[in-house]
């Protein structure tokens, strides 16, 4: 119990005393003050008496009261702490879902984040891909691996084309059937609608000039 508590205990206490002493020792004066003659002393004795006995019933009663109102707190105490525990509870189960919805929606908006960047690298890529409005010409195309097209000249299958390519100084780049894009990329008339490398070769190279 806090001191504060204990304090209200104590003054409740001494004002249920008092007013139950009070109301028994006045009446038991009034009956003293009409007592006379060789019995006013016998009277007195057991007026007393009585004020004791009854004195001690009074204390019985508010020390009774008191307990009871002890009690009475005591619950209203524990009810209190109880209904805070609750409402603490339910904050911090609140506070929860609301830290689990703001992953949620952060997990969302990362997600999202990651495919607009991915879609924005597959158009680059796609961009990057087409020289001059040309797409590049891939070495694995059925007609370029026909005609040995490789987009480096030192890497001519010399078992198929011994001496050609940059072993006999032919690239695209003074191939007659060349015209330069952009970016050491050009068309070519063998590979219609493709860009071919300006240090590419292929079986079909005819010198410029
Ligand atoms: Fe290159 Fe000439 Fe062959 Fe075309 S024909 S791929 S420009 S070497």
């Amino acid at each position: 119990m806090r001191k504060d508590e204990q304090s209200t205990d104590e003054t409740r206490r001494k004002l249920v005393k008092a007013a139950a002493g009070t109301a028994i020792v006045l009446p038991l004066s009034g009956l003293v003050a009409c007592g006379g003659g060789d019995d006013t002393s016998d009277t007195e004795s057991a007026a007393a008496s009585a004020a004791d006995s009854v004195s001690d019933v009074a204390n019985d009663v508010a020390d009774t009261v008191a307990d009871a109102a002890d009690d009475a707190a005591d619950a209203v105490g524990d009810m209190a702490d109880d209904a805070a525990d609750a409402v603490s509870d339910m904050a911090d189960d609140a506070a929860g879902a609301i830290d689990d919805a703001a992953d949620t929606a952060s997990d969302m908006v990362d997600d999202a984040k990651d495919k607009a960047a991915g879609m924005v690298d597959d158009a680059k890529d796609a961009v990057g891909d087409v020289i001059g409005g040309l797409p590049k010409l891939e070495e694995s195309d059925p007609v370029a691996q026909a005609l040995g097209y490789v987009h480096d000249a030192s890497k001519v299958d010399q078992a198929k084309y011994s001496g050609r390519g940059a072993e006999a100084n032919e690239a695209c780049k003074n191939c007659a059937l060349y015209v330069a894009r952009e970016g050491g990329w050009g068309a070519c008339s063998i590979f219609a609608g493709k860009a071919v490398n300006e240090n590419g070769w292929c079986a079909s190279y005819n010198r410029a000039g």
